[in-house]
């Protein structure tokens, strides 16, 4: 196909408003790609490789606005063609207002005057090889080939769409569901098969070929390969009472505070690791590359984040990946400085099986399988008791994860979707200073302090009881809360303790409900303890005023 032809298709879908006829007008053009339908499918996205490809042209603006000044003419600078956009605020325009094809011939890659305008296939080589130039002299070699490319593109169509493509701002209103709904219509395929394929390949250019070469079946055997990244599964924000609601049995792991990877383990070849977005970060994490070697003996695809770690293996804080993640310089110093490690919570391929389609518990057996007698695999909780979840939940937030996720046990993988089926729990909602009039001795190791506090809210003549609050506590504060609480105990029943109203609790919760359990009427749902607020005496603490309407805005 001629890259005229390519762009004077771009043109009429960009002047095209309605969304159906985009498509169709999409799939036209993919019916008219012969050989160069792989190339088109990504073009018409502004995209010259495939998602995955680590590949990129690398060129900035000021690099293309040089490519376009030599393009126009002896009497054209850079300076100028940034003028020209600064008013029309679109380098495809700009490039079009000049007659950059006027200097065919002056140097132009093997043209001459008269010679045929460049194929999609000539655009697609040239900028493969724009892409590979590497050192010194590559700008200069990037900027004759960019030259080279537009002093060939004689029609106004062909300058615009070459410009905007090089930019990666195509903007003809093409996203990714467009191209998938137009390889439907244009091969008369099940949309649900494309969208398949695409999510196990990232390949448009591979799916619109095998749609139209081989069909369904052909689509249905293009499978997950090591070495070729997946967009990751993301999560919704939810609460705990949502999990239990939505699926009975909730799967629960600890929310890791690192930087998401995929990594992709071949026991012939390479180990990669790449980003969340399937950028490839294998260099600047050679621990993770090393631990895979040596607990690995199949091919792998897992999901997880790399944490950053102290010395005693307990968690940094995020900021603390980040000193390590993408690095490129200085990997092995900084390494001496930030050591990072895998916790692994998916498994997507086991040694030549595709997992995607399986079971969430299934996955989890198939990654505990692959890396036994290692720590880097997630704990699961299978539970549908709110009080174990929010135990689980504890105990991540005490060993200073960032919290818990909550997932749907039977629910399959599915690239790229934010959907409900994974959730992070919902952040605490308005908090509530609430005075302690009760609390319990604690279990166990911590008989000898305090566990639990009875919260309450107050009204106009005392205070009323709203809930308890055990979650959210370190062993280190539990101790100092005791020491609080204690002197002002009036009763003791046993384990149960009657408290003087003294001291100020902030607290968060998911929600406040209706019940008959508290003497106000209300209790919360998943009171986690936050602060003691000792800037705050019990009469200028929460009202159950304030309670109901919260309630009320819920
Ligand atoms: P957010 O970044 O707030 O949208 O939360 C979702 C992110 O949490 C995911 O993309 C992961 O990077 C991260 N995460 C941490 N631990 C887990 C886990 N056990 N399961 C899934 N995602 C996790």
């Amino acid at each position: 196909m001629e890259f005229a032809e390519f762009a004077e298709h771009a043109a009429g879908i960009e002047a095209e408003p309605a969304d159906l006829e985009v498509v169709s007008l999409v799939a036209d053009l993919f019916a008219e790609a012969d050989a160069d339908l792989g190339v088109v499918a990504r073009f018409v996205q502004g995209r010259v490789f495939p998602a995955y490809s680590e590949r990129t042209l690398d060129v900035g603006p000021s690099l293309c606005h040089e490519a376009i000044a030599r393009a126009a003419g002896p009497n054209v600078e850079a300076a100028d063609v940034e003028a020209r956009l600064a008013e029309e605020g679109d380098i495809g325009r700009v490039a079009a207002s000049y007659d950059t094809g006027g200097q065919r011939g002056l140097g132009a890659f093997g043209a001459t005057d008269g010679a045929p305008g460049p194929t999609v296939r000539e655009v697609y080589d040239e900028l493969a090889g724009l892409a590979a130039a590497e050192g010194a002299g590559s700008q200069d070699e990037k900027v004759a080939t960019l030259f080279g490319l537009l002093s060939r593109c004689d029609g106004d169509a062909e300058a615009r769409y070459l410009a905007r493509l090089v930019l990666s701002e195509m903007r003809i209103g093409v996203g990714e569901g467009t191209v998938r709904d137009a390889i439907a219509e244009a091969f008369d395929v099940d949309v649900a098969a494309v969208a398949r394929a695409l999510q196990v390949s990232n390949d448009y250019g591979l799916v619109a070929e095998t749609a139209r070469e081989e069909g369904a079946a052909g689509l249905a055997g293009i499978h997950l390969e090591v070495g070729r990244p997946v967009q990751a599964m993301l999560a919704q924000a939810g609460s705990v009472a949502d999990a239990i609601e939505a699926w009975e049995t909730v799967a629960v792991e600890t929310k890791f505070d690192g930087a998401r990877v995929q990594l992709h383990h071949d026991p012939d070849g390479r180990t990669e690791v790449f980003s969340r977005n399937m950028e490839e970060v294998t260099a600047a994490l050679p621990e993770v590359v090393e631990f895979a070697e040596r607990h690995l003996d199949a091919p792998a695809i897992l999901d997880g984040e790399v944490v950053a770690v102290a010395e005693d293996g307990s968690p940094l804080p995020f900021q603390e990946v980040l000193r390590r993640f993408r690095r490129k310089h200085d990997v092995e110093r900084m390494r001496e400085e930030v050591a990072v490690e895998l916790r692994a919570f998916d498994c997507l391929h086991a040694d030549g099986a595709d997992l995607l389609d399986a079971p969430l518990t299934e996955r989890h057996d198939a990654l505990a399988a692959l890396l036994a007698g290692t720590d880097a695999v997630s704990e699961l909780l299978l539970s549908d008791d709110a009080d174990d979840i929010e135990a689980f939940e504890a105990d991540a937030l005490e060993a200073g994860h960032e919290g818990v996720m909550l997932k749907d046990p039977e629910s399959t993988y599915t690239p790229g979707k934010r959907g409900k089926q994974w959730l992070k729990r919902k952040p605490d909602v308005e908090t509530l200073d609430l005075v302690v009039t009760g609390a319990e001795w604690g279990e166990g190791r911590r008989a000898s302090l305090l566990g639990t506090f009875l919260l309450s809210a107050r009204t106009e003549d005392g205070y009323e009881t709203i809930g308890k609050v055990a979650t959210g506590i370190s062993d280190d504060e539990l101790a100092d809360l005791t020491d609080l609480v204690e002197p002002h105990v009036v009763r003791e029943d046993g384990q149960t303790l009657e408290v003087d109203p003294q001291v100020v609790f902030e607290v968060g919760y998911e929600e406040i409900q209706r019940s008959p359990t508290y003497s106000s009427g209300y209790a919360l749902r998943f009171p986690r303890f936050l602060a003691v607020r000792d800037d705050k005496t019990p009469e200028s603490a929460d009202s159950l005023e304030r309670v109901e309407r919260l309630v009320e805005s819920q």
